[in-house]
């Protein structure tokens, strides 16, 4: 018998390479559930204090997370400059969350990766798409850390033990039981979206247009692929009273002709300025709105201008609008 060698979980062993590729000696203790020194060792809180959801792989990427939302200072500041002892770093715990949440989303992760301790309620939450724009203050230092996970010194790293960790779970998914926490992984989209319903097919989805999906910016799809978690239903003009993103907040004016039906008949609507004659939005609303709240009608529909009369329904304009205004992921 060989006593060279020893069992060590594969991926635990996937994550503490990747740690110590990142320049992170990871010691494990029973006094601390996690802990940055701000001098290159994280220490970890050994198996016995874990929740049963818990894994090692998880406290790392959470860790790793945190690391990304505070930025490059924060590697040299005791537990990332971050204090649980009152609610003041609550946002960037949950922008720990809305970036892990994203990164694993992309190898259908999401639901091994998951958030332990009293934090759990929040990630449990967490929307399809969690760096959408929002009122969640955590967002936009979501979406900073999620520029260095990706475009930084750190995203190959990221990239592979996450890879690994997909590629472990595909091959012990099948023989997961029902309570095992491998059976919550699933398959990524083949366009590396998080999976959504196996019910519903790309074909059907609103951001399918001719073949090419503009969630993943224009790549082709296979309209007989299982939907991503993305997926929305076609639109159409009974979806626009509730919606009304085009005319507020997702863009700043609209041109208007100033010798036009519009402009005779609404002659104070009408602003001028180095672009030319348009219907401003105060406050992110157009001045033609019946009212600045859901039903979103137009006061002199019949009269709108040229560029709201070809505004295509379900069109790119259109999606991009509602991903403007937080309405799509
Ligand atoms: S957004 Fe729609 S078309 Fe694109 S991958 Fe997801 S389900 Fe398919
Ligand atoms: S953004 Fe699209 S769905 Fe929303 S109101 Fe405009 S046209 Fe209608």
């Amino acid at each position: 018998m060989s006593r060279d060698h020893r069992y060590v979980d594969p991926v635990d062993l996937i994550w503490l390479r990747t740690a110590g590729r990142l320049g992170m000696r990871v010691v494990r203790s029973d006094d601390v559930f996690a802990s940055w020194d701000g001098a290159g060792t994280l220490t970890l809180s050994t198996p016995e204090h874990f929740d049963p959801d818990d894994s090692l792989a998880q406290m790392i990427l959470h860790e790793l997370c945190h690391a990304l939302v505070m930025g490059p200072r924060a590697m040299k500041r005791v537990d990332w400059g971050l204090e649980n002892v009152d609610d003041r770093h609550l946002v960037h715990e949950h922008a720990c969350h809305r970036l892990q949440a994203a990164l694993a989303d992309r190898h259908g992760l999401r639901g091994f990766m998951g958030v332990t301790t009293q934090w759990r309620p929040y990630w449990d939450a967490l929307p399809a798409h969690p760096l959408a724009p929002g009122d969640d203050p955590a967002i936009p230092l979501a979406q900073d850390g999620w520029r260095r996970a990706t475009q930084g010194p750190w995203a190959e790293a990221l990239e592979d033990a996450l890879a690994a960790t997909a590629a472990v779970a595909a091959a012990v998914r099948p023989f997961a039981p029902e309570d095992s926490l491998w059976a919550r992984t699933r398959a990524p989209h083949p366009l590396g979206l998080p999976p959504g319903d196996p019910d519903k097919r790309c074909g059907g989805c609103a951001w399918a247009h001719g073949e090419r999906c503009l969630q993943a910016d224009g790549a082709a799809l296979d309209p007989a692929w299982p939907a991503c978690s993305r997926f929305e239903p076609p639109l159409t003009e009974a979806d626009c009273p509730a919606c009304g993103a085009c005319c507020r907040q997702a863009y700043h004016q609209v041109p208007v002709d100033a010798d036009g039906p519009l402009a005779r008949a609404h002659p104070d609507w009408v602003a001028e300025d180095a672009h030319g004659a348009h219907l401003p939005r105060p406050e992110g609303f157009c001045v033609a709105l019946q009212r600045p709240e859901a039903p979103y009608l137009c006061a002199a529909y019949a009269l709108r201008p040229a560029s709201c009369r070809d505004f295509e329904v379900g069109g790119a304009h259109c999606l991009t609008a509602r991903r403007r205004v937080g309405l799509s992921a």
